[in-house]
């Protein structure tokens, strides 16, 4: 087996054995492959041992990959920052955008979706660490965000996002989850998807309702940003 292989095997235990703690289908936690900075041969390995979604947060690189694996059914999902001039071929080329913290980003997402392609999925990324992390809209502004996305013809809201500030505190991490949580149900807008949880903290937010979690150095190894 590869190393590649190796990993996957292992998250998956991971998020097996979480989902089981708290009396969560495992079906239920989806796994979103993190390959920004690995190489289009990465994620032809994961996608052979068994992945599907793949999250990438620079434009250029996804690209530069996508036309590489043009011949893999793959759902690509942006999760990075998002430029406003940058949007129309994040709307053209991905099926996911987890990164979505402000109206202009979504009004243009959907203007620029184009018409044959299934509307957009979105999640509003949301900061719930407070000045410890710099991306994501605060909470007080998302329940108008939300509202406003809703409306958006070529977008289909499905949940919110976050990166709380890292901990190893376990006891912290599932606040943070929880918070996230907390704001979805508040929205009542019927939203299914949380996108929390990343490899060092996957299993809080599994226990918190975490339905993507999002895995780049369990599964590929350190990134050397030297290479990008
Ligand atoms: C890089 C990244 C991840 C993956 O982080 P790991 O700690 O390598 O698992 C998840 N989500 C986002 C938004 C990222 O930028």
């Amino acid at each position: 087996m590869s190393t590649i292989a190796e990993n996957i095997a292992k998250v998956g235990v991971r998020i097996r054995e979480a989902a089981q703690a708290s009396q969560r289908d495992f079906s239920s936690v989806g796994l979103l492959a993190v390959s920004k900075t690995k190489p289009a041969e990465a994620i032809r390995e994961a996608h052979a041992a068994g992945l599907r979604d793949f999250g990438e947060n620079y434009l250029q690189e996804a690209l530069d990959k996508q036309a590489l694996l043009a011949d893999l059914p793959l759902t690509w999902h942006f999760i990075g920052p998002i430029q406003s001039n940058k949007t129309r071929p994040i709307a053209e080329h991905f099926a996911w955008v987890h990164s979505v913290d402000r109206l202009k980003v979504a009004e243009r997402l959907s203007a620029q979706r184009p018409a044959e392609l299934a509307p957009l999925n979105i999640c509003l990324q949301v900061n719930v660490s407070g000045e410890a992390s710099k991306s994501g809209c605060q909470p007080e502004e998302l329940a108008a965000l939300a509202q406003a996305v809703t409306q958006l013809p070529n977008l289909r809201l499905r949940g919110l996002m976050t990166i709380p500030a890292p901990t190893d505190d376990v006891a912290k991490q599932r606040a943070a989850f929880a918070r996230l949580r907390a704001l979805r149900d508040a929205l009542n807008l019927d939203l299914d998807t949380l996108s929390m949880g990343m490899s060092h903290d996957l299993e809080a937010a599994i226990a918190e309702g975490a339905s993507w979690v999002r895995i780049g150095t369990a599964l590929f190894g350190e990134r050397d940003y030297g290479k990008v």
